[in-house]
């Protein structure tokens, strides 16, 4: 395996890790049950996908 071949500087570092925060991921509330759920996905608590039941769901 390759070895580094001198230590980084700790600003080096953090340079490099700038770039690695995590963001809020986007959430759009179903139509149906407004419900918080991702875009372009099925509402897992209801089923619904663009205004009809895509999937069954127990207990909805
Ligand atoms: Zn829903």
């Amino acid at each position: 395996m390759a070895v580094p071949q001198r230590r980084q500087t700790r600003s080096r570092g953090h340079m490099r890790r700038s770039h690695h925060a995590l963001s809020a991921k986007a959430l759009v509330s179903c139509t149906k049950c407004s419900n918080k759920i991702l875009p372009h996905t099925v509402c897992p608590t209801c089923g619904n996908y663009k205004g009809r039941d895509a999937i069954k769901v127990k207990g909805y």
